[in-house]
């Protein structure tokens, strides 16, 4: 079965052995040399500085480390504004209300981009606003939320960002030598091609300092004390880290981020091409789109549950959209292991089941 969903993936054979490695403790210096391989391997990703940035380990999903970003970066006196354009968004508007973050949201249509202006008249009408959350890459469309002009707009208010890039971090470009940046929340088992259960926040130490403690088993400064220190507070999935370790090492032979952009932009671009030769269009134009994932008009008279059960039956699991998107589009990633020749026999399967 091919995964076309965005996340879990479909693994590679390297990282799949890798989770048959020995029974560790999390006590023992086995453990601490893996936790300390992910943690400068993803610091390594985009090159930063350790002396700045930090990446901090959890175990769980995407959501838990951008719960644990917001519970813990917005201080206790701080004040949160959130750009919602999708149920990502949306989600960290429920987690701010769930720990009584003050917090203001600008909201848009889910097809639509973030409108700079509504943004910046929003941060000049509160200036106790400090901090801005954005979704880097909107799953729910796949939509590639501009960092830079946003990044613009809270540099020149002392405003620091909180980015969610759970499904951007390690095949999209992101700038984090962009100063309003404080963290970047992001998950192992999306572009960089790990199993779920380890997720991790790349922050800057700065930001570390005026951190609240909301939440027990999320405090980032905590986890990241703690980790500095070559400690745990908590049992990690351990086999979940094994198989992150070597999805890095893996992702750092074939090239590292940019080459895997290049891969999924090929990969995207001949889903594109071969379902707009069979009359599914992509719903948002190209250059708004992450590469990671596209959205599609449902085919003519074919609704989703049918297109997914007969997909599903020649071993293609595609995704729905969500909400009232469900009845519009559906949507296919390419991360993972997948190849040209894959999309090949995908666009097959559409033949025989969508004319
Ligand atoms: C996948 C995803 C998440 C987190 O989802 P989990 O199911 O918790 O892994 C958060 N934000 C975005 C943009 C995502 O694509």
């Amino acid at each position: 079965m091919l995964l076309l969903n965005p996340g879990p993936v479909t693994l590679t054979e390297r990282v799949r052995r890798s989770l048959l490695q020995e029974d560790l403790c999390h006590r023992e210096s086995e453990f601490f040399n893996i936790q300390e391989e992910a943690r400068t391997r993803l610091v390594g990703v985009y090159d930063l500085d350790p002396a700045q940035w930090q990446a901090v380990l959890m175990t769980g999903s995407g959501t838990a480390a951008v719960e644990s970003m917001i519970a813990s970066l917005v201080p206790a006196n701080g004040k949160l504004l959130i750009v919602e354009n999708g149920v990502y968004g949306e989600r960290i508007t429920q987690i701010a209300a769930q720990y009584h973050i003050a917090h203001e949201v600008v909201k848009h249509e889910w097809m639509q981009a973030p409108d700079l202006a509504r943004i910046c008249a929003a941060l000049d009408a509160d200036r106790a606003i400090t901090h801005v959350a954005i979704i880097h890459h909107e799953t729910t469309t796949g939509r590639l939320n501009d960092l830079r002009a946003l990044g613009e707009a809270c540099r020149a208010r002392g405003v620091q960002m909180l980015v969610d890039g759970v499904s951007s971090f390690g095949a999209e470009a992101i700038d984090f030598a962009d100063t309003s940046i404080a963290a970047v929340a992001a998950t192992a088992n999306k572009c960089l091609h790990g199993v779920p259960g380890a997720a991790f926040v790349v922050v800057r130490r700065a930001a570390l300092a005026n951190a609240s403690s909301r939440t027990y088993y999320l405090d980032l400064k905590r986890l990241a004390t703690l980790q500095d220190q070559r400690n745990t507070p908590f049992t990690p999935s351990v086999h979940a880290y094994y198989a992150l370790v070597e999805a890095l090492r893996e992702l750092a032979d074939e090239g590292g981020w940019q080459a895997r952009h290049a891969r999924y932009a090929a990969l995207s671009e001949q889903v594109r091409a071969g379902l707009a030769a069979r009359g599914m269009a992509s719903v948002l134009p190209k250059d708004a789109s992450s590469v990671v994932l596209r959205a599609f008009h449902l085919p003519a008279g074919v609704d989703y549950p049918t297109l997914h059960d007969a997909l599903k039956a020649r071993g293609f699991v595609i995704y729905a959209g969500q909400g009232g998107l469900s009845k519009e589009l559906f949507r296919i990633s390419t991360m993972g292991d997948i190849h040209a020749a894959d999309v090949e026999r995908l666009l097959a399967a559409f033949d025989a089941v969508a004319k």
